[in-house]
């Protein structure tokens, strides 16, 4: 029977709420949830998509496991799978210590997931060793709020960014990464133009387009900015002196500093006008309530930790905290990043928001757990835990949720680190990731929709995550299979004793934990998964004696600090790890795309999604493109100190002259050459071990790859790309993605120095459906190129273009639109490469996504003279989720005739 379950979308940490409609076995739908206080039932391009994503044929399905590196693995089950990873734990810890195993968690865990493998780790066996992707996004906002006010609590709500007269948004894309929030933005914007929004980003990304002031500062100069604002608001007497002295300490240290950072200085070093740094100081210090919110601009730093300090400085200087519309707000890239920071789950943490580096705390959580004692020795962070594993001094690791094998920046070491691995456990819902070829033990994991618990969003609020089908095959929920594996590893490592992990569901696990929170900043323990169903999502801190949860901190001026005062920190500008010079002459950033979602597990299982953008491009500024003599479209060799890969280039007005961009969520799956974070580098702030994911010096260069291929093939999608994807190792260049809407096909791009034999191509044929049947077929031996479609039924189903492939937007388009061209078979068997005169030529993106409308479609509607509301009306773009319109407005301002032809 078709029913509704409500719950939260498992991407980013707006934490927006779905209505999942499903029968108990399928979900069919996705909807907004009206009653959800983060997202009163808008959703975008992701969220609304949700339900399209996850094919089964991507799932784990059943354990898998294999006895040696030389051997593949094969399906077992739970018990022989979990006895078998308890027996290497435990033998690991005799022999090497507890310190010689590690976990490596996710910031899309359930807090419920989080508590039993922190508990397994501390208090079973007895290690710190246990990190999250977490690292990679939000250490250094952890370290900012500890160190300014004494917590890891955002003191904001999501109301306060429509209450405020100031928005300054730094380092993000807010548009792409948090796009509810950012229509929440945009539409309180159009309801008072008078307020004030502010964009500090190098690139001038979609975010920038809503700015009163973008200020385009040159990558990693964010501290020397934020310092020189202060240094204005000072000469200019916009502090709010009062507020100073009654609530903080520190302030003469940094007024000292930011003595240093004159106007003239700080437009030097930022690459910005001295007016536009005014103007800002100017907009922050007249403003009646001043908000910030930030992402991985400020964190994926070297300096992290000090551009979080530096930007909260200002908030207490002006004493814009703890009011309406005021205060430092650091917007969350993952669903439960926040959950994780709860419950410990960076391995300098303890549940409760408490340090494993103090002792009072070690003890708190000991005697409550019952156990003698936890670890004192420091956990290893995501960067140190991975070089552990390469140098061998982590034996086994598991890695839950997450896939390192993309995400961790200096991927070639990653990957040695992996491949040196004794015992590497993943437990996974998807067997498609880059990771997953590294597991020895693979566990099948319960996904979106499967499984119950709590997440907190961006805004301290928890929601209750609510199951609505069963899991497929033998995955089991994340806490399930670390409760399993913790009752058998007790029974090797405390024989007799009463299981630590004896819990029937997540309530329970909710039900001990909370507790924890209790008198601590971030006091939750009156809630209770009835309340949540029955008066709905709710801001922390809720302790026992509360009715309702706690909208904005420190309204009081009093802060979680031992003197109830806030700091500020005085920390000088350092440049980034790396900058130009002559051998890397450009600074690559990298960043969010609208319609993909991290390592693309999920995201890239939905053909829709990729309508957008259908491949990872390196993006340059158009004079580099000049001087380097680079078209659109050709193909480069982009390298760093780390490594290299081979991609197409395109201009990219929205980047600085010596920038570059790339896309984070390519990993070596859709593109050969171990994806984008072979370029990245390690590197890391001293105090978040947050690395510097988003600045290295890079060089790029044209590549002749004269010999080019592309395919596209529809059914069984998933089967096609496993086992097409090894066949392209050869291939200097390759790419995959999924196109269409209502048919899917997987397409491959590739290239490279001359004509591969003809047996890999035969084989090739083989899986693209194109050896046999209705398939027309030209080839030239003596140049080298094919031509090979399947007709079916009058369409195409199939199709490969080997040699030379000027055809394949045009044959695309073919695919796309279900017909036969008249001038298809005639092409097809001549010697022809070039479509025929008047076919498409160019690739024609879907800009909106909810109403499948095109970019060509915008652009003819703009040519007849329709403005935004008119190409709302006509075509319905834009109608939906929003996240179009910042892009169809560009278009409204440049295009005056369609794009293609
Ligand atoms: Fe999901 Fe989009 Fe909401 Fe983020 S903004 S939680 S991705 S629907």
């Amino acid at each position: 029977m078709r029913q509704t379950t409500a719950s939260t979308c498992c991407y980013c940490g707006v934490g927006c709420g779905v209505l999942i409609e499903h029968d108990e076995t399928r979900i069919f739908d996705v909807g907004g949830d009206p009653d959800h206080p983060a997202n009163f039932g808008r959703l975008c391009s992701k969220g609304s998509t949700l339900h399209l994503t996850g094919d089964i044929d991507a799932r784990a399905l059943h354990p898998e496991l294999r006895l040696s590196k030389q051997l593949g693995r094969t399906r077992t089950d739970w018990n022989n799978a979990l006895e078998h990873a308890a027996g290497i734990f435990a033998e690991t810890i005799r022999e090497n210590g507890p310190d010689s195993v590690a976990f490596y968690l996710s910031g899309q865990l359930l807090t419920e997931d989080y508590y039993a493998f922190n508990k397994l780790a501390r208090a079973l066996v007895g290690t710190n060793n246990i990190d999250s992707n977490s690292r990679l996004c939000m250490s250094s906002a952890v370290v900012g709020y500890k160190r300014n006010l004494g917590a890891d609590a955002p003191p904001c709500s999501y109301e306060d960014i429509e209450q405020s007269d100031c928005v300054l948004i730094a380092g993000s894309n807010m548009a792409y990464a948090h796009p509810v929030l950012f229509r929440r933005l945009e539409e309180a914007k159009a309801r008072r133009p008078e307020m004030m929004v502010i964009v500090i980003d190098p690139r001038r990304t979609d975010t920038a387009e809503l700015a009163d002031l973008h200020l385009a500062i040159r990558p990693g100069t964010d501290v020397a900015l934020f310092h020189g604002l202060l240094h204005i608001l000072l000469r200019d007497d916009q502090i709010d002196q009062a507020f100073i002295e009654a609530h903080t300490q520190g302030f003469d240290a940094l007024q000292a500093l930011a003595s240093e950072y004159t106007p003239a200085i700080v437009a030097e070093l930022c690459g910005i006008r001295v007016a536009a740094l005014q103007r800002c100081a100017r907009m922050i210090g007249t403003a009646p309530s001043f908000l910030s919110l930030w992402c991985m601009g400020l964190n994926q730093s070297t300096s992290g930790s000090a551009k979080n300090s530096a930007l909260i400085n200002l908030h207490l200087a002006t004493g814009q905290i703890g009011r309406a519309g005021a205060g430092p707000f650091s917007l969350t890239g993952q669903p439960n990043a926040m959950g994780g920071r709860e419950t410990g789950s960076l391995s300098n943490l303890l549940p409760g928001h408490r340090e494993a580096g103090n002792p009072q705390h070690r003890a708190e959580v000991a005697e409550y757990w019952g156990v003698e004692q936890l670890p004192a020795n420091a956990g290893l962070s995501a960067i140190e835990l991975f070089e552990a594993v390469r140098n061998g001094k982590i034996k086994a690791l598991w890695i839950a949720c997450t896939n390192p094998a993309q995400s961790l920046p200096n991927q070639q070491e990653v990957h040695q680190a992996l491949a040196a691995c004794p015992f590497v456990v993943v437990q996974e819902a998807f067997f498609t990731t880059e990771t997953c070829r590294y597991a020895d033990l693979l566990l099948p994991a319960a996904s979106w929709g499967e499984k119950e618990g709590t997440v907190t969003n961006s805004e301290r609020r928890i929601s209750h995550v609510r199951r609505a089908i069963a899991a497929p095959g033998e995955a089991r929920p994340d806490w399930a299979i670390a409760c399993d594996f913790a009752q058998r590893l007790e029974q090797r490592l405390q024989p007799g004793r009463p299981s630590l992990f004896a819990f029937n569901d997540p309530e329970a696990l909710f039900e001990e934990y909370k507790p924890l929170t209790r008198h601590r900043d971030l006091d939750y323990s009156g809630l209770s998964y009835r309340l949540l169903d029955e008066r709905g999502p709710q801001q922390w801190p809720f302790p026992g004696h509360h009715s309702t949860g706690t909208i904005r901190l420190y309204g009081d001026g009093v802060f979680p600090t031992a003197d109830g005062r806030a700091r500020f920190i005085t920390e000088a500008f350092q440049a980034p790890k790396e900058d130009y010079d002559a051998r890397f002459p450009l600074i690559l950033n990298t960043g969010r795309l609208r319609d993909q979602w991290h390592g693309m597990s999920r995201t890239g299982t939905a053909a829709r999604l990729f309508g957008h953008v259908e491949e990872a491009v390196l993006g340059l500024h158009p004079d580099d493109m000049r001087a380097r003599q680079l078209l659109d479209g050709q193909l480069v060799k982009v390298g760093s100190r780390r490594g290299s890969l081979i991609l197409p280039v395109q201009r990219d007005e929205s980047l600085q002259h010596g920038h570059a961009f790339l896309p984070m969520h390519w990993g070596d799956r859709f593109l050969k050459g171990l994806g984008i974070n072979i370029l990245t580098q390690a590197s890391f702030d001293p105090l978040s071990k947050q690395p510097e994911l988003k600045q290295a010096g890079i060089q790029v260069e044209p590549v002749a790859l004269p010999w080019e291929f592309f395919a596209l093939v529809e059914g069984q999608l998933q089967h096609r790309f496993e086992a097409l994807r090894p066949l392209f190792e050869g291939f200097e260049f390759a790419s995959f993605s999924l196109a269409g809407r209502d048919r899917a096909a997987l397409v491959i791009r590739a290239a490279s120095g001359s004509a591969p034999d003809a047996e890999p191509l035969m084989a090739i044929d083989r899986l693209l459906n194109l050896a046999d049947g209705p398939v027309l077929a030209y080839d030239d031996t003596h140049r080298s190129v094919g031509k090979r479609v399947r007709l079916e039924n009058g369409r195409i189903t199939a199709l490969r273009l080997a040699g030379e492939t000027a055809a394949c937007q045009w044959l695309k388009g073919l695919w796309l639109d279900g017909e036969v061209d008249p001038d298809l078979r005639r092409w097809l068997l001549a010697p022809l490469s070039t479509p025929p005169h008047g076919k498409r030529v160019d690739n024609d993106r879907t800009l909106c996504n909810c109403m499948n409308v095109s970019q060509s479609a915008i652009c003819a509607g703009i040519a007849q003279g329709l403005d935004l509301s008119g190409l709302k009306q006509e075509l319905g773009c834009g109608t939906s989720c929003g996240s179009c319109v910042p892009e169809i407005r560009r278009l409204l301002a440049q295009v005056t005739v369609p794009v293609s032809v």
